[in-house]
């Protein structure tokens, strides 16, 4: 039976989930005739055993018996070398299902042994080389699989190189590098851990290492951030290593097969002569741009060329793939699509369907639409820009302005006050992750655009510049240096990911343009859209900007925004004090002429549009100052102060979320009702005169009883008699309203979802003060996302379904609507693509709901599913 290992040539057929993302692409790379080193593939399903099981019967008689197969297909022996035949070496490398870029560890060089180093010497007639590969294998090995720290080798190179007076390891000797290869091997035998001379005992130690690195807390991280499944485990690859280090005809190198920034056509990527493929990875030294090879090796760029276009047909996708030359012959290590930005996503979906190479359908459906805000991150004005600082390579596009932070841990605690950072580093690894994370923009000092720095910040969406040679950073001391000037911790930068350049202070920033191809996109998307999209609009402006995306209304004009301006507060304060019906009655009238006029222009901005508006939500104490500055005014002797505190006492809440707002304000305070709605015919009534064609909707706030809803409707009613009817609705954002929605349902002309509430009060969690213990909730897998975030399906998704089914039935006629934050979450829309008749999205959340509702109705109608 076999328990999980396979050939490249055996593996023809079998899933990326069992062969892992790496042994997937290898497997495919061969059978289509590329140039792949021989490789053996020890699969999910035996990492899941071991992760489970603690062992794997008959696994290593299965590797034995590969590896032989691997020897016989290279004409080598693992781990002994026979005269100019050098022995066979592997690399080891880990490979989930899906891309976990920097989060699992490789061993390369293994098989090598004091013995093997002399036979690889003798094979290639380069002593140093040999040696080099030696002390790589025991620093690697080391880390990966007996646990020291990578400092510790490290520290031991610098103190050599030191002494040798030598600042880079090109310029050691063999000698050097065999001194350094006994004191690693010194080392790991004084702390209890020797290295195994035993080619066989180091393989088995590596894959069994690769099968615990699943469970490292760098993994565990990124999987949070991705959401990706615990259980998938991962796949082992073993494959006879080919040297990129054998001299100037050699070298390493990544390409894409379109540029992953842009998504411009053509072969993008950086080489790196003389050198094994980590050095580039890590951004230890910058590599030079592959067009380069066009000067001195243009055979190669040639072929490398084909290799793309060969890549891109195989695998209907923009591909990231590793290579390595050895001695002027080139072998491909490992292919995956790209990472992009979401520019690139739509440049290279929208391209590739023109091309023929994947379908318009195919095309819509491989563009993330959460990624779409991104697009129109914002650039920098270059015409107010002051001269920059500094210039590094544009790894990730868009700009950004923040505290500049040269830790995790300083990011944690900007971030944690609210304040944006810029993650500040000399090179990042995999435990930069956090940081980079909590950041609006990263700028490293070291590495190109394929470096670790740049490909995390494209995947996170956040703008880079790394490679900023100029810079000099210094973590500990908290301070970074460019030439004569420098810049501590808490300074702000601004950062431009599209052109690498960097200023100091903040710059003026520019709405980004170009979105020719994502109409195009859109256009192909939209006939298969069923859900009705709208926008959460509370000013003209904001109407104006939705409409531009194709907002087909507005789902929720907020009004308690418009009583904040300046001139206005102070007679939303006059009618809480009010003692007569005459003060009141002049507080409102003012308000009605400020609110009629804005609703005048947001009618006006979606004219011939529906736009729902919302009766005052909040509780009437927000209204005014807090009490400390209240309290300060009123000792001076201010009256006003103290008539305002008075009532500030009066109308304090302990829980103001649960407190005296909405339906309940409204009902009990009927004149300010009445002053809105009647704002809201008039402005219509006028517009009408003037010729437009209004469509306002008017909706009640956190109601839970039909009584309420009753109540309401009657007060509308008094003034429908006199305007004529507009659709009147409620919102359902608290459980008892869901779950009376057959009693509501026959009252109203529809219901609105507010989901931020509604997520709320399911929960019994303050939106307000979630933040305190929810990231940490999600990090320990309590919850499997944010729920403020993304609509919970189980839980509050069961209730809409319930409001919506016993709503419907009740009231055949309602409509149904979703307004909280979830309406422009991608995979919320498509959870209520099919339930409801339209969702709401802040402005520039509109794109992504049009997308996710297209993609939604393309994948009901699909007959075959994917
Ligand atoms: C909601 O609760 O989902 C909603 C849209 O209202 P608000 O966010 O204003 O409470
Ligand atoms: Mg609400």
């Amino acid at each position: 039976m076999n328990t999980g290992v396979f050939l490249l040539s055996e593996a023809r057929g079998l899933s990326r989930d069992l062969l892992g993302g790496k042994g997937y692409g290898l497997a495919e790379m061969a059978q289509a005739g590329l140039p792949v080193p021989p490789a053996l593939i020890i699969t999910t399903e035996a990492c899941r055993r071991f992760l489970r099981e603690g062992a794997v019967p008959g696994l290593w008689e299965e590797v034995r018996a590969k590896l032989s197969a691997l020897e016989g297909l290279t004409g080598k022996r693992f781990g002994h070398g026979e005269g100019a035949t050098p022995p066979l070496l592997v690399s080891v490398r880990s490979g989930a299902p899906v891309s976990m870029p920097g989060m699992m560890d490789t061993i390369l060089n293994l098989g090598l042994n004091l013995e093997g180093v002399q036979a690889l010497a003798r094979a290639t007639g380069n002593p140093r080389f040999a040696w080099d590969a030696f002390r790589r294998l025991l620093a690697m090995y080391g880390e990966v699989v007996l646990g020291e720290k990578a400092e510790v080798f490290e520290e031991k190179l610098s103190a050599l190189k030191e002494r040798r007076g030598v600042a880079s390891d090109a310029e050691l000797s063999p000698e050097d590098l065999e001194e350094l290869s006994f004191q690693y091997l010194r080392h790991l035998e004084a702390r209890g851990t020797p290295f195994p001379m035993d080619p066989w005992d180091q393989l088995q130690g590596a894959i069994l290492a690769v099968f615990r690195s699943w469970q490292n807390p760098r993994a565990r991280t990124y999987r949070r951030i991705y959401g990706i499944p615990e259980d998938l485990g991962t796949a082992v690859v073993v494959q006879a290593m080919v040297f990129g280090n054998l001299g100037e005809d050699s070298g390493t190198g990544v390409g894409f097969t379109r540029n992953p920034a842009t998504g411009e056509r053509g072969l993008y990527g950086e080489y790196l002569r003389n050198a094994q493929g980590e050095d580039v990875v890590a951004g230890i030294r910058t590599p030079e741009p592959l067009e380069r090879l066009l000067d001195y090796a243009p055979e190669l760029y040639r072929e490398l060329q084909e290799v793309a276009a060969l890549l891109e047909r195989h695998f209907r996708d923009m591909q990231d793939f590793e290579f390595t030359v050895e001695r002027g012959k080139l072998y491909l290590l490992q292919t995956r699509s790209g990472k992009r930005t979401a520019q690139a996503a739509v440049r290279i979906a929208v391209e590739m369907a023109k091309e023929g190479l994947i379908t318009r359908e195919e095309a819509v459906l491989r563009v993330e639409a959460n990624a779409l805000p991104g697009l129109l991150r914002p650039a920098v004005d270059r015409d107010r820009a002051p001269e920059p600082i500094l210039k590094g390579l544009p790894a990730s596009p868009g700009a950004a302005v923040g505290h500049a932070v040269f830790s995790n841990e300083a990011a944690e605690r900007y971030a944690a006050q609210g304040l944006p950072v810029i993650l500040v580093r000399p090179e990042t690894t995999p435990e930069d992750i956090t940081g980079m994370y909590l950041s609006r923009g990263i700028l490293t000092a070291r590495g190109g655009l394929t470096s670790h720095a740049a490909v995390v910040a494209r995947g996170l969406g956040v703008p880079a510049v790394v490679g900023a040679e100029a810079l000099r950073v210094y973590p500990e001391e908290g301070r970074a240096q460019v030439g004569g000037l420098e810049f501590k911790e808490g300074e702000v930068l601004t950062i431009d990911g599209s052109t690498g350049e960097v200023y100091l202070g903040a710059v003026a920033l520019v709405a980004s343009a170009g979105e020719a191809l994502l109409q195009e996109l859109l256009a192909w998307a939209e006939p298969h859209r069923r859900l009705g999209v709208r926008a959460n609009a509370d000013t003209p402006e904001d109407a104006q900007r939705a409409r531009a995306f194709g907002a087909e209304g507005i789902g929720l004009c907020r009004t308690e925004h418009m009583f904040f301006h300046e001139e206005r507060i102070p007679w939303v304060r006059r009618l809480i004090l009010a003692r007569t019906p005459e003060e009141e009655a002049e507080a409102l009238e003012r308000l009605f002429a400020f609110q009629k006029q804005d609703f005048k222009e947001i009618l006006k901005a979606m004219d011939g549009l529906p736009v729902t508006v919302r009766l005052l939500d909040p509780p009437l104490h927000e209204f005014l100052p807090p009490l400390p500055d209240l309290e300060g005014k009123a000792r001076a002797g201010d009256e006003e102060a103290q008539a305002l505190l008075e009532r500030a006492k009066a109308l304090h809440e302990q829980n103001p979320m649960l407190g005296f707002r909405g339906v309940r304000l409204l009902l009990l305070r009927p004149a300010i009702f009445r002053m809105q709605l009647r704002a809201l015919l008039e402005a219509a009534k006028e517009l009408k005169e003037e010729g437009f064609d209004p469509r306002p909707e008017v909706m009640v706030p956190l109601v839970a009883d039909p009584k309420e809803v009753e109540r309401a409707k009657a007060l509308a009613e008094e003034l429908f008699q006199e305007y004529g009817p507009i659709p009147f609705g409620t919102m359902i954002e608290t459980p008892r309203a869901a779950l009376l929605a057959a009693e509501i349902a026959p009252l109203v002309d529809f219901f609105s979802f507010g989901t931020n509430d509604l997520t709320q009060m399911t929960f019994g969690l303050s939106r307000d003060d979630a933040g305190k213990f929810l990231p940490r909730y999600v990090e320990e897998g309590l919850f499997p996302f944010d729920p403020t975030e993304r609509l919970d399906e189980k839980g509050v998704g069961r209730l809409l379904r319930l409001a919506v089914e016993e709503g419907r039935r009740a009231n055949p006629r309602l409509k149904l609507g979703l307004c909280g934050e979830h309406g422009g979450e991608a995979r919320s829309v498509q959870f209520v693509a099919d339930l409801l008749d339209y969702t709401s999205a802040s402005p520039f959340r509109v794109l992504t709901a049009r997308l996710a509702a297209a993609q939604a109705g393309m994948r009901a109608s699909r007959t075959v599913p994917g």
